[in-house]
């Protein structure tokens, strides 16, 4: 039910990544498609992902959006000339690479009776320690708790997605990510910010989004974690995944043509 919703003056999207475009993880062409038109239209598109920097660096390179938020707020990549990107960290990077290092070497110790892995893509995160416990490896619900306890007991953030255990040093997430691309790269103070930005998400990971941006779409398949949800989308699609995006977009390209009509008439 996504005319419930007036995305007519809104010309910033943010949205998540995984579940959200991509349809059990490929990404359809309509729903790229979808990004090519939004993009046309002059709206500035900006993934916001727990995906690593590798992933990141993939997305902002070859598709058409402005930035790229990724490792879960740890960082945006956006491009300062056609074949130059720039990073832009949290806190300094190696002040992010120094508190990686010592994450490393407290997983590398752990000695809890059963072998903790690390996510493949580990080589391509800059920030994030992400743990596999249910990609390519399968750790049962009680040695998951075990590695999420001792690692909150060193002191560091533990975060459960739905393979991996990702850790990190830091007070950043993906909201506080976006108000400051925001404010630095598309020079909007917060509320302004907030006025003019849709975000879309699929999953309790995305609630601070829900939370600070108003115009707030879900994916169909968000209704399974609605219950333990605090922070809840505003309307929600009536397509799951990337075929809800591409209806979402359908929806917001109709809303701004009809209201150009409008002021036109
Ligand atoms: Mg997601």
């Amino acid at each position: 039910m996504l005319n419930t919703i007036d995305l007519a003056h809104a010309d910033i999207l943010f949205t998540d990544v995984d579940d959200t475009l991509t349809t059990q993880g490929r990404l359809l062409p309509e729903t790229y498609w979808a990004i090519c038109r939004l993009a046309s239209a002059g709206i500035r598109v900006i993934p916001v992902t727990g995906g690593c920097a590798g992933w990141c660096d993939q997305i902002i390179r070859t598709w058409p959006v402005t930035a790229v938020i990724g490792e879960g707020g740890a960082f945006y990549a956006a491009r300062s000339a056609a074949q130059t990107v720039e990073w832009h960290f949290w806190e300094e990077a190696s002040s992010h690479r120094h508190h990686q290092s010592v994450i490393l070497d407290e997983v590398a110790a752990l000695d809890l009776g059963f072998e903790v892995t690390l996510a493949s893509d580990q080589a391509f995160r800059f920030v994030d320690v992400a743990i596999d416990y249910n990609q390519q490896q399968s750790l049962n619900p009680e040695q998951v708790a075990a590695v999420q306890n001792a690692l909150l007991a060193r002191g560091f953030n533990v975060r459960q997605s739905s393979i991996h255990l990702n850790v990190w040093q830091g007070d950043f997430d993906k909201a506080t990510m976006a108000l400051r691309v925001g404010r630095d790269l598309l020079g909007l103070e917060a509320s302004a910010l907030q006025q003019r930005s849709v975000f879309i998400g699929d999953a309790p990971n995305d609630e601070c989004m829900f939370r600070d941006f108003p115009l707030s779409i879900g994916v169909a398949n968000i209704r399974q974690h609605l219950p333990t949800m605090t922070h809840k989308p505003a309307a929600i699609a009536g397509q799951p995944s990337g075929l809800g995006f591409a209806e979402m977009a359908e929806a917001w390209l109709q809303q701004r043509t009809s209201s150009l009509q409008g002021e036109g008439a």
